[in-house]
């Protein structure tokens, strides 16, 4: 497989019209070589994450929408096999929604990272979730022999809509029950976590002691759920995760987990760290992370905000998130360095209680 990714790279190069005729050059993973090292390459900053294991970061571009801010992709590499983790902005063609433009050689140059990161070992792709902002590069891939992956309960349909792909060049499966054995022991194993979407899944690499959770729990400055439906799920898949860590991680095996998520640039952002205040340095986030944002969804559910030191805290709107468009006017409710976004009234709505009237909507 890698081999045709390999051909369709050369064809790629060798058939582009001259207006693209030029690549940005080789891509030279030469320099990473401790933990943190990272090479500038067209759109991205590769970064090593981990041995074998590398954040391929799109740093943005502020002119944009949503996930144009900047989005991060991951690739994980065994023995046998490599996985790429999410596709990030669509790049070929733009997103116009998000106003994103298309780049010169854009499919070309993300196939050149990832070639050269994995040698002749086959790809398989797995996304988090079928948003464009991590769906977007799927045309760089479609029509060779990559198989692309995303779990049960996306919309497959969105890459026609986002992207106009053919649906097709996806399949599904059930977050959970599939886990991705990249050889020598790198076994990427999925849990699903819905509420962002529908079939959100997290990936984990025990081995590496790495979480790569996409959207799922937000990236650090907290995610907005707009119904109470959505509020529900990510509380109670969020906790299920939270239980198969403590089932199968020693607790130190636990401690050192890197968490990995959708938009790095968001991580600096923690709970209440974050409101209205600089932002603290941080380049991923860990296993305080995963709890407190469950603890928070379901700290909703049980109206804790309400309760002075319960350890819930409605922080009101905030400078700095309310910047975040699908943010903008909703309550923030915090616990430690997790972070939940939603209307105050549908707040009260999901913990049972009745909406104080200045709350209602007209
Ligand atoms: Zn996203």
């Amino acid at each position: 497989m890698a081999r045709t990714i390999t051909l369709l790279f050369a064809c790629a190069v060798s058939c582009a019209t001259t207006a693209f005729a030029q690549p940005a050059g080789a891509f030279d993973a030469s320099k990473l070589v401790k933990l943190g090292d990272e090479v500038k390459y067209g759109s991205y900053v590769v970064r090593k994450i981990g041995e074998g294991a590398y954040q391929i970061n799109d740093p943005g571009d502020q002119s944009t929408r949503g996930g144009g801010w900047g989005v991060d992709m991951y690739l994980v590499r065994g023995t046998g096999k490599a996985l790429l983790i999410d596709l990030g902005n669509n790049y070929i063609a733009g997103y116009e929604k998000d106003a994103v433009k298309p780049r010169p050689n854009a499919a070309e140059e993300l196939r050149a990272v990832v070639n050269r990161l994995i040698g002749r070992l086959p790809l398989e792709i797995a996304v988090t979730h079928m948003h464009p902002d991590h769906d977007g590069m799927a045309g760089a891939f479609a029509g060779g022999t990559v198989p692309m992956w995303a779990g049960e309960g996306e919309d497959l349909n969105a890459l026609k809509t986002q992207h106009n792909l053919d649906p097709s060049i996806f399949r599904t499966f059930k977050p959970g029950s599939r886990s991705f054995d990249l050889g020598g022991g790198h076994v990427v194993e999925t849990l699903p976590v819905r509420g962002h979407s529908n079939g959100g899944t997290v990936y984990l690499l025990k081995r590496d002691s790495l979480v790569f959770s996409g959207d799922a729990l937000g990236s650090g400055f907290g995610q907005a759920f707009g119904t109470v439906e959505r509020l529900r799920q990510v509380a109670e898949d969020s906790q299920k995760l939270v239980d198969y860590i403590k089932a199968n991680y020693a607790p130190y095996e636990r401690y050192v987990l890197r968490v990995y998520t959708g938009h790095s640039w968001q991580n600096a952002y923690g709970g209440f760290l974050h409101p209205n205040k600089a932002s603290i340095d941080v380049g991923y986030l860990d296993w305080r992370f995963i709890q407190d944002v469950s603890a928070c969804a379901n700290g909703i559910l049980q109206a804790k905000w309400l309760v002075e030191g319960s350890g819930i805290k409605y922080m009101g709107n905030m400078l700095y998130t309310d910047a975040w468009g699908s943010a903008a006017g909703r309550a923030i409710m915090v616990s430690g360095i997790g972070t939940i976004i939603l209307p105050l009234d549908l707040a009260y709505q999901a913990a049972g209680l009745p909406v104080p009237p200045e709350l209602q909507r007209k």
